[in-house]
């Protein structure tokens, strides 16, 4: 059973990695980021509600996104495990998801942080060129990165096992050495 939660800058390649292991195991990517550009697309109430936060670099607050996860983590496809790519993104959400696991019984998660510096961060983003890609999006993205997400790092180490990866190596080493350390 995986359940796997990746942290990890913006752009740190969470999202390609989160991919192709879920494909390779057959278990949902729930990526919340995934979610609200397709509610966006589909002018969701969700989509629709969120769409000025991302256009803008900030977070979504915290009650939509969680509603959301709680309704994906409680659909029967997440049985077989699960790899959660973008949520959460604040201590109130992580203290959030805590809770609903341990309501829904699928605690045992591992938590992998993709360490990435920043000027590698900025350049992948810059090249992958999405909507709120400009340079000042990115840098208001890093920041609210720093401020918000970062204090998970933290806050996982005090509670179990938080495992750090180097993300500035390709694709392939990363995946390489996500197997190595998942499997251990
Ligand atoms: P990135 O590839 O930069 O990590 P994501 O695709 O994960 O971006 O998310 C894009 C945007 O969606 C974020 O900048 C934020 O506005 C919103 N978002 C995604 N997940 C969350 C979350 N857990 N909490 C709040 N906002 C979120």
């Amino acid at each position: 059973m995986t359940r796997l939660i990746f942290l990890g800058p913006p752009g740190a390649g969470k999202g390609t990695q989160a991919k192709t292991l879920a494909d390779e195991w057959n278990i949902p990517h729930i990526s919340t980021g995934d979610i609200l550009r397709q509610g966006l697309k589909d002018q969701t109430p969700l989509g629709v509600k969120a769409q000025s936060y991302m256009d803008k670099g900030e977070l979504v607050p915290d009650e939509l996104v969680q509603e959301m996860v709680q309704e994906r983590l409680s659909q029967v496809d997440t049985k077989s495990g699960w790899i959660l790519d973008g949520f959460p993104r604040t201590v109130n959400q992580a203290v959030f998801l805590e809770k609903l696991l341990r309501i829904l019984n699928q605690n045992g998660e591992k938590v992998v942080n993709l360490d990435v510096p920043d000027e590698t961060v900025i350049a992948r983003l810059l090249e992958r060129g999405r909507k709120d890609d400009s340079e000042e999006v990115i840098r208001r993205r890093l920041e609210v990165y720093r401020s918000e997400t970062a204090p998970l790092i933290d806050f996982y180490s005090s509670r179990q096992t938080l495992v750090s990866i180097n993300g500035n190596q390709s694709l392939e080493e990363v995946t390489a050495e996500l197997k190595k350390v998942i499997a251990s």
